[in-house]
């Protein structure tokens, strides 16, 4: 039996003004998934959920969420989301299980306010005002808000943005926690960590384009390489001929930066380093690892998903 599609984007477009952000989106997310937009920041990943969740009008394109579409059924499609921004204002004087009763009474039923703040590990915080805590905190206070009439499908955008590693992790088992009680979630994220642990599927954005879309791990395999190398020289290469050298696949380079792609580590590192004794160039900073979803990026951009 085919699963049941939850969200269903056909061809979104969003222009402001002459400008392209979102530029013929199409995907699908099935029950219980977690789908994830990885992609640098501006790729467009926030205006493709904001269309999606009614904040803003699609120029072209159709989607459906549940079955309901989010231009013509609005009121069926709020019932069914539920809805973290990045930008989420929280009002900061409240105490936290203020403003869940508070937002609990917009509805016509919700789920127990208690076991909703122990799931979100917010039990010791619950009678603190809101602008006391933690970046973490509030995080996992806004998606608490965002589940409070125990929506099917949850947007999760940039969750993660601006925590420590600690605080990510917690949200991370989290979000996991949402797909084990059968939510589908749709999440947007610059971090490729977080998409390859968290997401069933990832689609990447890049310049209002998803440019592709699959299982983190099949996205890695359509590298066909095993491993990468980096490394930085110390002027900018003229040479087109790294791609080319004994065990590479792949090459790319941004200005000084230079990473290969090799199913074959030690005779790409050997044609590497005879290369640099006979072209004379120095390599610094020299590093070999596993292929990621990040190199996936750059293979296919030319250019890094954060830049740092
Ligand atoms: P981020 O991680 O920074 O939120 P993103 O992938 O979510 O990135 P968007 O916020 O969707 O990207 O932005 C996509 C592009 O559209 C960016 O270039 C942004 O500057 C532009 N943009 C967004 N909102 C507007 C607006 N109201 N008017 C004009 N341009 C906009």
């Amino acid at each position: 039996m085919p699963e049941e599609v939850m969200v269903d984007v056909k061809n979104l477009v969003k222009r402001y003004g002459t400008f392209t952000a979102v530029n013929g989106v199409v995907f699908q997310v099935e029950k219980g998934e977690i789908f994830g937009l990885l992609g640098p920041n501006g790729a467009g990943k926030t205006t493709t959920i904001e269309m999606l969740v009614g904040l803003r009008k699609p120029d072209e394109g159709t989607a459906s969420l549940s079955g309901h579409d989010v231009r013509k059924e609005v009121n069926k499609v709020k019932e069914v989301i539920g809805v973290q921004l990045q930008s989420t204002s929280l009002f900061e004087l409240l105490k936290v299980e203020e403003i869940l009763h508070l937002y609990a009474s917009f509805y016509p039923s919700h789920v127990d306010i208690d076991g909703l703040i122990e799931d979100m590990l917010l039990t010791e915080k619950r009678r603190d005002r809101i602008k006391g805590l933690s970046g973490g905190q509030k995080q996992r206070l806004a998606i608490a808000l965002a589940l409070i009439h125990d929506p099917a499908i949850v947007f999760l955008d940039e969750p993660t943005t601006g925590l420590d590693p600690q605080a990510r992790r917690t949200l991370w088992d989290i979000v996991l926690r949402l797909k084990e009680r059968g939510k589908t979630v749709l999440l947007s994220t610059h971090y490729m960590d977080e998409a390859h642990v968290l997401c069933d599927r990832i689609g990447i954005m890049d310049q209002g384009e998803l440019i592709a879309l699959d299982t983190p791990e099949n996205l890695v395999k359509t590298l066909q390489s095993a491993s990468t190398v980096e490394f930085y020289l110390d002027d900018p290469p003229e040479q087109e001929w790294f791609g080319k050298m004994d065990g590479v696949k792949e090459a790319a380079v941004k200005d000084t930066f230079v990473q290969l792609y090799t199913d074959d580590l030690q005779i790409a590192l050997t044609s590497l380093i005879e290369a640099s004794s006979v072209h004379g160039f120095e390599i610094r900073d020299l590093q070999t690892r596993q292929a990621t979803l990040e190199d996936v990026f750059i293979h296919m951009t030319g250019r890094r998903l954060r830049e740092s």
